[in-house]
């Protein structure tokens, strides 16, 4: 989940570095959102409600000792987002939101464990998709993993921003700007503030990137152009132009090798 609209703040607040023991907290919380994430991918099929799978993400959340993070998130009122087709992220579940063949829907689902937070998306296909979604798909899900091969000690955070960009404009898509990325901790948002684009005439490389940071890199790209707008319900965020919208994230620690993805089995 995002923090919000980008500030364009300057980044000079402090990256709270993770010490072996609180990764070790990390990697459970990541642990039980990317098993939540899991279930949900098996149930997202064809006449089943929105409001069913976020029933199904806070049971399996608690069950492992953990707490959903969005539920009552400056209000938010579900364990799960829930963002269909258009809707790009901060979809609210509903029992009138019933999922059909073709649709594509992003999943985003977070956790507490002992007070850490683990964060992460997927969309999936609802039955057979359009091949213009499957590729939406691939290269949104394909800009994650440049961004965390990117993620590595010595490199910058521009680099993130850098690869996340090439590889969704290279393949045809825009790539969202008006939310970001995120550290995350013992916070779902610290710092830094992670952009998915490297802004025009902008030269600021961002902060070196340190063994013990943990980001939570979320592309959001959609299939017309970058612009959004948000709904009245307060929450949902939609393309501006009606266009196919994904999203993907995972939440990773810099080490002092290979990034380590934290939202995984
Ligand atoms: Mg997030």
């Amino acid at each position: 989940m995002m923090g919000g609209r980008v500030r364009t703040r300057r980044q000079d607040g402090r990256i709270h570095l993770k010490t072996a023991a609180e990764l070790a907290l990390m990697r459970e919380a990541g642990r039980i959102v990317a098993l939540t994430l899991e279930r949900l991918r098996e149930y997202a099929r064809p006449g089943i409600t929105t409001a069913e799978l976020d029933a199904l993400a806070e049971a399996t959340i608690r069950s492992r000792g953990a707490v959903p993070a969005f539920k009552g998130y400056r209000g938010f009122p579900a364990s799960v987002c829930t963002s269909i087709n258009q809707e790009l992220v901060h979809g609210i579940p509903s029992p009138d939101r019933i999922l059909a063949e073709g649709d594509v829907i992003s999943l985003d689902v977070g956790a507490i464990y002992q007070g850490w937070y683990g964060d992460a998306a997927i969309s999936v296909p609802v039955g057979e998709i359009s091949p213009l979604a499957q590729r939406l798909l691939a290269a949104t899900e394909g800009a994650l993993y440049a961004a965390i091969a990117q993620a590595r000690a010595g490199n910058r955070l521009r680099d993130i921003s850098a690869a996340v960009q090439a590889h969704v404009e290279s393949r045809g898509f825009a790539v969202v700007r008006e939310y970001t990325g995120h550290g995350i901790g013992r916070a779902m948002h610290e710092l830094p503030e992670i952009l998915n684009f490297v802004p025009d005439h902008s030269y600021d490389m961002g902060p070196w990137l340190q063994p013990g940071m943990t980001l939570a890199l979320e592309p959001m790209v959609q299939a017309g152009t970058w612009r959004t707008r948000s709904l009245a319900d307060g929450w949902t965020v939609v393309s501006a132009d009606g266009s196919l919208a994904a999203h993907f994230e995972h939440t990773i620690a810099i080490t002092d090798g290979e990034p380590e993805i934290l939202t995984r089995l």
